[in-house]
C-alpha cells in the first residue's frame, strides 16, 4: 500500500542542538517508519532573518545532514532535500502570494511575536511576512498529507490548508489539504532556563563534546529555592531535573529526586550524574557524526540524490499547477 506522505523542515542558522533532538528530530525518526518522508533543509527561509549576513546558512546545510543521519534518519527511507535547489518552490511561492489575502499574514500569531523577540534584526521585510505563504509552496509541492510541527507551528499548517482550499476553488483541484500532526514540545530548557536556542546561547549541541556538556551542565541554572545545599528542592521546577529524566536510569532518577527534596544532595554532584548520564546517551550520535564527517563526498551524494527526488515531484506538480492557472 502507498505510504502516506510528510514534508518538513529546518532553517540551517547553525548547528542542532537538544532542543532540536527531542522536539522535532526523534519523532521524525519515529514517522520514517510509517510515513513517505521529505524532510528539507530551508535555507531560503533562513534568508528572512539571516539576509544581511548568509555565511551562516551555507556552513550550516552539511552539518545539520550530518546530526539527522547522527540521530538515526534514514537516508535511504526518506528524502533529504535542500529547497533552494528546488527551484520550482519559487515559482509556486509567487502563485500563491497572488492568492493569499494579506490579512491571512498579518493575523498570524507568530508572526508579531517574532517581530518582538528577534528585534535586534529588522525584519520589516516584504519575504517576513509572506514566509508562510513560502512554507505551504514547500508544503503542498510535495501533496502532502500530513507535516509534523510544534504547537507554534500549527497555525501556519492551517494557512497552508487555507491556501490550498482557495487555490483548488479557483482553478481545479491539485492539492490535498495537509494535516498537522503535533509534536509534543521538549521538556528541556536551555542552560539559562529559557527556551533552548542558538541565539540565546544556551544551548547543548549535538556536536558538544564531553568537556562542552561539563561545562555547559555546571553552569545551568537549577531551582531557585536552593540558594545553599542545605535547602531541601523541588526537582518538578528544575530543569537539570528534566534531564535526568531522559539520560539518567529511573532507579537514579527515583534517588536524586528524594535526596533533592531533604537536601540529600548538592546541586554540583546532581548534575555531574546527569552530565554523565547525558554524555553517555550523546555518544552514539558523536560516533556516527565523527564517521560521517570523514566522508563528506557521501554526505554530497545524499543530498545530490534527494534533491534529485524531490525535483522530479515539483517538477509534475508545477506542470499541473501552469495548466490549472493556464499560464504554462
Ligand atoms: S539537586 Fe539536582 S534536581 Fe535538585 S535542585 Fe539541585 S540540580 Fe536540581
Amino acid at each position: 500500500m502507498k505510504r502516506k506522505r510528510i514534508v518538513s523542515g529546518m532553517r540551517p542558522t547553525g548547528k542542532l542542538h537538544l532542543g532540536h533532538l527531542h522536539g522535532a528530530l526523534l519523532n521524525w525518526k519515529k514517522l520514517q517508519e510509517e510515513y513517505d518522508c521529505f524532510y528539507f533543509i530551508a535555507d531560503w527561509h533562513a534568508l528572512t532573518s539571516e539576509y544581511s549576513d548568509t555565511g551562516i546558512i551555507r556552513e550550516s546545510i552539511n552539518d545539520i545532514i550530518i546530526d539527522w543521519i547522527s540521530v538515526g534518519l534514514d537516508p535511504e527511507a526518506c528524502t533529504f532535500f535542500i529547497q533552494s535547489q528546488i527551484k520550482e518552490h519559487s515559482e509556486l511561492h509567487l502563485i500563491f502570494s497572488m492568492i493569499t489575502p494579506l490579512p491571512w499574514l498579518e493575523r498570524n500569531p507568530t508572526y508579531k511575536e517574532q517581530l518582538t523577540e528577534l528585534s535586534q534584526k529588522n525584519l520589516s521585510t516584504y519575504g517576513f511576512l509572506g514566509y508562510p505563504v513560502l512554507q505551504a509552496a514547500d508544503i503542498l509541492m510535495y501533496k502532502a498529507n500530513g507535516v509534523p510541527v510544534g504547537e507554534d507551528q500549527a497555525p501556519h499548517v492551517e494557512l497552508t490548508r487555507e491556501i490550498a482550499r482557495r487555490f483548488n476553488h479557483m482553478y481545479c483541484q491539485v492539492f490535498p489539504e495537509p494535516d498537522v500532526l503535533l509534536t509534543p514540545t521538549s521538556k528541556l530548557l536551555g542552560i539559562d532556563r529559557r527556551k533552548m536556542s542558538k541565539s540565546y546561547d544556551n544551548a547543548i549541541l549535538l556536536s558538544d563534546s564531553e568537556e562542552d556538556i561539563d561545562k555547559k551542565v555546571a553552569q545551568m541554572i537549577t531551582d531557585p529555592q536552593r540558594a545553599r545545599k542545605t535547602d531541601p528542592g523541588d526537582p518538578a521546577v528544575c530543569n537539570v531535573f528534566s534531564f535526568h529524566e531522559m539520560y539518567t536510569n529511573s532507579e537514579t532518577v527515583e534517588r536524586i529526586g528524594g535526596e533533592c527534596r531533604s537536601a540529600g544532595i548538592g546541586c554540583v554532584e546532581c548534575k555531574k550524574i546527569m552530565a554523565a548520564g547525558l554524555e553517555k546517551g550523546l555518544e552514539p550520535v558523536r560516533e556516527r557524526r565523527k564517521e560521517l564527517e570523514a566522508d563528506t563526498k557521501k554526505i554530497e551524494e545524499i543530498i545530490a540524490e534527494g534533491n534529485a527526488r524531490a525535483q522530479s515531484i515539483a517538477i509534475e506538480t508545477m506542470e499541473e499547477v501552469r495548466r490549472a492557472i493556464k499560464i504554462e
